[in-house]
């Protein structure tokens, strides 16, 4: 079985991170997929995917400061949109994940969430979420 699912995010401010864990477990729930492997892909260069703690809501504000420290806004970036930054935390996160399906769930952690990351919102966002397996 393969399947491919989209859906959209709406985000808050210029950064957010939204919690997308449930979204992404519902596409592989839909899928009948038991025993297999899940992407996650964002189609956009301002905004990225990673897995991080999903308990304190302190954690994606901590590692989203120790990004913006990576990655400040300088005056000699050149990109004429003005948001280098952005796409620098971008390539710093990357574009995508893949998760193993184990019973039909996503294979995380006990304190791991999937975590849409926006850096230059607010906007209406993708995410593809593909289901390959048995
Ligand atoms: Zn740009």
């Amino acid at each position: 079985m393969i399947t491919l699912t989209e859906f959209n995010v709406k985000t808050n401010g210029t950064t957010d991170w939204i919690n997308i864990t449930g979204e992404t477990q519902k596409a592989v729930s839909a899928s009948g997929v038991r025993e297999g492997i899940c992407v996650v892909f964002i189609p956009h260069t301002t905004a990225a995917v990673t897995i991080n703690e999903n308990a304190d809501p302190d954690v994606p504000r901590d590692v989203d400061l120790a990004l913006s420290l990576i990655s400040p806004d300088r005056r000699e970036f050149r990109h004429s949109e003005g948001n280098s930054a952005a796409h620098a935390k971008t390539s710093l996160v990357g574009p995508s994940l893949t998760l193993i399906i184990s019973g039909g769930r996503l294979l995380l952690g006990t304190w791991q969430g999937v975590w849409f990351n926006e850096y230059d919102g607010p906007r209406v966002r993708k995410v593809n979420v593909r289901v390959m397996g048995e």
